[in-house]
């Protein structure tokens, strides 16, 4: 079963993120902070992270760099969600160790064409 970690402090875009994947067949995990992100993707690397930019404490960046700092969660798929949508964000995303950036709102279709 693929497992899918969710961290976004909003629970209505959790909300949305889970009933997408659960739909299609993810087990979904949730955490409403960075922090907790990280301690649960150490303590059970998932095969997804999907992360929130936007967070109170750690901000998406800095829990993508305490990720990707742990040998397991090294190459694992990490996708930003995100509202910020300026010129030159996604490549920063992107160079700073996300694998793909999604800008917010997010619907179905593109989380899923993202997954494929
Ligand atoms: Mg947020």
């Amino acid at each position: 079963m693929r497992r899918v970690l969710i961290a976004d402090d909003s629970p209505s875009n959790r909300e949305f993120l889970r009933t997408v994947l659960a739909h299609e067949g993810w087990t979904v995990e949730e955490a409403g902070d960075g922090l907790t992100a990280v301690a649960m993707a150490t303590a059970a690397p998932p095969d997804l992270i999907l992360l929130d930019i936007q967070m109170p404490g750690a901000d998406g960046y800095e829990t993508l760099r305490a990720l990707r700092a742990q040998a397991a969660l090294e190459t694992i798929p990490i996708f930003a969600i995100t509202a910020y949508a300026m010129d030159g964000d996604e490549q920063r995303g992107l160079a700073a160790g996300f694998t793909a950036y999604l800008t917010k709102p997010l619907t179905r279709r593109r989380l899923l064409a993202a997954l494929s």
